[in-house]
């Protein structure tokens, strides 16, 4: 019998969505990021309702099978009609959805789990993103097995299946461009150890510079890089015309070009980490939200959550742009600010575009999948603090001029899907690491726009010291009580 196709845009079988059922993804949600069905052209259109339907019959719940978020816009849109509106004429908020003053986010009464919570834990990890499966893995693989990850949401609801997907060894200190370069070399075999495919490529990163300040600035960077043994070099419009000849070579004067750097696709990469993990014995529990911790003197007793209560040994606080508010249920205050970054993909195209370009002064990047499309985000300087996920248009029109100018060629590329994720800011663009307020209360937020890149080799390290070790630089240099003794230089290669 013939494949029996429930997405045609995106090739995805029946047979697929009862794999990823049979695996654990009973949600929509999740059948969504597992297997890619509905991020097609049509949006969904043509397989939800009978994604859902089978949903229903293979035991999932009523709440489980609620629509996926429709992304605007409504119809493929070309970027050339979006770069006609004036994006200072948009709002910043429109698409955001608004709670009602006290509303509850939606917690496990609309999603049971067949799988109870543990009554006690060596390890509770809160967040299951990228950081906090990575370092339930890595910590599993020491040995240290009776780990337990809490996650409000599904898989990928938080930063780490929003991203760019963009993996690069080209920053300004030696610690974060070592830390880059061990991931890049972690990620080269990812799929070979976990055993699942995350398109990783190397097909590296072009920095265009548009002004003599931005030249002098990825020269000095170009330097430290040589140093680090990077293959980092500064070129100029014709040279980097060869790698992008798409490019608009009057929109800048130089560009970095290291072609060493990668992009991956980040959903597989945490199903590849959590099933991993938990073939190693640790647990994960996805729609469990920590509510709150108990403590007795210097440490962290249990962990409290709207599933019941978890003893534990050792908490780590994962959570992203929620790490400020998860810290501040201890009474741990961390300087953290959230921040929307939106993005988009287009039609697929067929392949045309190497590496991943980014533009220094406006933040704009693209790359192009492996399935073609063209991914690409821009921040916004006038972004209020907060974590809010929903989508506007004003993103779009300034993504669109910014594309444009500097490929003209994607004028005539339509836009499919865009939505939004949260930045985890700190002061000086570090993340925040170790204990903080607690003997045994760990912190691994702060990552801005750069944690699922660093993840990979930070939750090595993160495991090695936890296990015992040794010391380590990062988690002295990266304490929250660096912000005090202001000791720490600022990282200022952020994109986005
Ligand atoms: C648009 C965009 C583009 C980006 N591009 C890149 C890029 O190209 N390269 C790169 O390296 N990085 C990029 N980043 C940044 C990167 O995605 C993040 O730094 C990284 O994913 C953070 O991982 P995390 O595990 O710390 O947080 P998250 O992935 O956000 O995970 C935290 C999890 O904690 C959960 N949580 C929160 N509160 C609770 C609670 N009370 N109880 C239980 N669970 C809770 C959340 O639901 C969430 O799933 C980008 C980010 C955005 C938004």
């Amino acid at each position: 019998m013939g494949k029996r196709l429930v997405c045609a845009c995106e090739d995805v079988s029946l047979d697929e969505v009862r794999r990823a059922f049979a695996a654990g993804h009973r949600d929509l949600e999740s059948v969504k990021r597992v297997t890619g069905l509905g991020t097609g052209p049509c949006q969904g259109k043509s397989c939800v309702a009978r994604v859902a339907q089978e949903l229903l019959r293979l035991g999932a719940t009523p709440a489980e099978i609620q629509p996926f978020t429709a992304r605007t816009p409504v119809q493929p849109v070309p970027l050339a009609a979006l770069a006609a509106l004036d994006p200072a004429g948009l709002p910043l908020d429109d698409g955001v959805p608004l709670a009602p003053p006290g509303a509850e986010p939606p917690g496990p009464a609309a999603h049971p789990q067949a799988d109870p919570l543990p009554p006690r834990a060596d390890v509770v990890i809160v967040g299951g993103g990228i950081q906090g499966l990575s370092i339930a893995y890595e910590l599993a693989r020491r040995g240290v097995r009776d780990v337990l990850v809490l996650e409000q949401g599904y898989l990928n609801a938080g930063a780490s299946g929003r991203n760019g997907g963009g993996v690069r060894a080209q920053w300004t200190t030696p610690t974060m461009i070592r830390l880059a370069s061990r991931s890049l070399e972690l990620c080269d075999r990812f799929a070979v150890e976990m055993g699942i495919n995350v398109w990783f490529r190397r097909s590296g990163y072009l920095f265009l510079a548009p002004t003599a300040e931005q030249v002098s600035r990825i020269e000095r960077n170009a330097e430290l890089h040589r140093r680090e043994g990077l293959r980092t070099r500064v070129v100029g419009p014709d040279e980097a015309l060869q790698v992008v000849p798409e490019l608009d070579p009057r929109r800048f004067r130089a560009a970095a070009w290291n072609p060493d750097d990668g992009v991956v696709f980040p959903w597989p990469f945490l199903w590849g980490y959590a099933s991993r993990a938990e073939a190693l014995g640790a647990k994960v529990r996805t729609f469990t939200r920590v509510t709150g911790f108990d403590t007795a003197g210097p440490r962290v007793t249990a962990v409290r959550t709207d599933r019941g209560r978890v003893a534990c040994e050792l908490v780590v606080v994962a959570a992203g742009a929620w790490s400020r508010d998860v810290a501040a249920l201890a009474g741990v205050s961390l300087p953290n600010r959230p921040t929307r970054h939106e993005i988009l993909v287009t039609e697929p195209l067929k392949p045309w575009l190497g590496p991943l370009v980014s533009v220094l002064g406006n933040g704009l990047y693209f790359s192009q999948s492996q399935r073609g499309e063209i991914v690409g985000g821009m921040g916004d300087p006038d972004e209020p603090e907060g974590v809010v996920q929903g989508s506007t248009l004003r993103f779009l029109a300034r993504f669109a001029r910014a594309a444009v100018e500097t490929v003209p060629r994607l004028g005539e590329v339509k836009v499919i899907r865009q939505w939004a994720g949260c930045y985890d800011v700190t002061p000086d663009n570090n993340p925040v690491l170790g204990p903080a307020g607690f003997e045994n209360f760990h912190q691994c937020s702060g990552f801005v726009g750069h944690g699922f890149m660093m993840a990979p080799a930070v939750a090595e390290r993160y495991a090695d010291w936890l296990a015992g070790r040794g010391k380590d630089e990062i988690f002295e240099r990266f304490t929250l009580g660096r912000f005090e003794s202001g000791a720490v230089a600022r990282e200022d290669f952020i994109i986005g």
